[in-house]
């Protein structure tokens, strides 16, 4: 067997035991994990016996995961990946190494490297090994040590929403335009695919699928490493939560739903925190309807893209607006969490989620 062929091998065990898994999830409507290791883990370990224990293991948290995520539905898994905890994998940048228990044992590994690898080290603490188009590769995660936190911060502040995906208070705008575009494309060719109904047609659909996915996520890299690269130390985001939905009604949700906001947010978080920045999130109340000249909150402040105050006369462009304010609470936010004094001044600020620790995750390609 090749050494292509024991981490193909193991990806098929692993979605074998994976499956047995779901399969007991769904029929019992349990995800907790105690209880499916009681229940599941002779049986895999009967029906696969080549599969190491400890990739039973992370196998059954896989699956209970998925689950969860899709709330007892009956779910295939069909992606080869295997889940690698800091038990069964040990990754070495330095010589290109990369150890893993596979169904042929514990087996040693060369990658290609990359010279970002250089710049993320700490403690690697959970891999995820994909095999894509007869390609193999490992996603690492870092645990990256803390960093030192600057007393003076510059905060950005920056508001995500549907015409720009981000407006930031320097005055700069990520339009969603392209965006929304080649969603719009997917989307129609989509229901065309669905329409169709045949078995071809819903191959293309996940095909497109990954392919709409995968744009995503490139475009959350370019837009997170672009606002990192600011010169800015700290940057004020709004915490996503039921006040913002609510405020946005139908419409946003929708465009939330298919848009990975949560995604841009954490590239931003580990982005910043790998040049010892910070991200501070910031109650989302007001934001939009603040003046951030005077401070005067009125709903009929804003409409629709403008803002004009009801106070002072001020008008500005809506999201940039916003921006502003999420700056002005995150700033705030930024000197009673992290300079060693108590701020009087901030009482008008909500309690703010500080992100601590950062995970980066690292593509290095395996082999062919
Ligand atoms: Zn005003």
């Amino acid at each position: 067997m090749s050494f292509e062929q024991s981490l193909l091998q193991t990806a098929i065990a692993f979605n074998k035991a994976c499956q047995i898994v779901l399969n007991y999830c769904f029929e019992h409507k349990v995800y907790n994990k105690n209880v499916l290791n009681k229940a599941t883990y002779p049986q895999v370990r009967r029906e696969i016996p080549n599969l190491p224990s400890a990739l039973v293991q992370t196998a059954r948290d896989e699956a209970s995961e998925m689950l969860l995520r899709t709330d007892f539905a009956k779910i295939i898994k069909k992606r080869l990946s295997v889940r690698y905890d800091n038990r069964c994998f040990k990754f070495y940048p330095d010589s290109n190494n990369v150890s893993l228990t596979t169904v042929m044992g514990r087996l040693t590994f060369s990658f290609k490297h990359y010279n970002y690898m250089d710049t993320w080290k700490g403690e690697y603490t959970n891999a995820q090994l994909v095999i894509r188009r007869n390609k193999i590769f490992l996603n690492v995660q870092v645990k990256l040590p803390d960093v030192a936190i600057k007393t003076v911060g510059e905060v950005l502040g920056i508001d995500r929403g549907i015409l720009n995906i981000a407006a930031c208070s320097d005055n700069t705008f990520f339009s969603s335009n392209r965006l929304r575009d080649v969603k719009g494309r997917y989307q129609f060719l989509k229901r065309k695919l669905q329409h169709v109904g045949t078995r071809s047609a819903h191959r293309k659909l996940q095909v497109l699928s990954g392919r709409e996915r995968r744009f995503v996520l490139n475009t959350n890299h370019c837009i997170s490493k672009a606002i990192v690269n600011k010169p800015f130390d700290v940057f004020a985001l709004e915490k996503l939560g039921i006040s913002k939905k609510k405020k946005n009604g139908k419409q946003f949700n929708g465009k939330l739903g298919s848009w990975s906001y949560t995604e841009l947010q954490r590239f931003i978080q580990y982005k910043a925190e790998a040049k010892s920045k910070r991200v501070v999130l910031v109650n989302p109340k007001y934001t939009s309807q603040r003046c951030s000249k005077c401070g005067f909150v009125h709903k009929q402040n804003r409409s629709g893209l403008g803002f004009r105050c009801g106070n002072c006369g001020f008008s500005l462009n809506a999201d940039l607006n916003a921006s502003r304010n999420i700056g002005v609470l995150g700033k705030s936010e930024y000197l009673r969490l992290f300079v060693n004094e108590p701020n009087v001044a901030s009482g008008e600020a909500s309690p703010t989620d500080v992100v601590d620790g950062s995970y980066k995750p690292m593509n290095s390609f395996i082999g062919s």
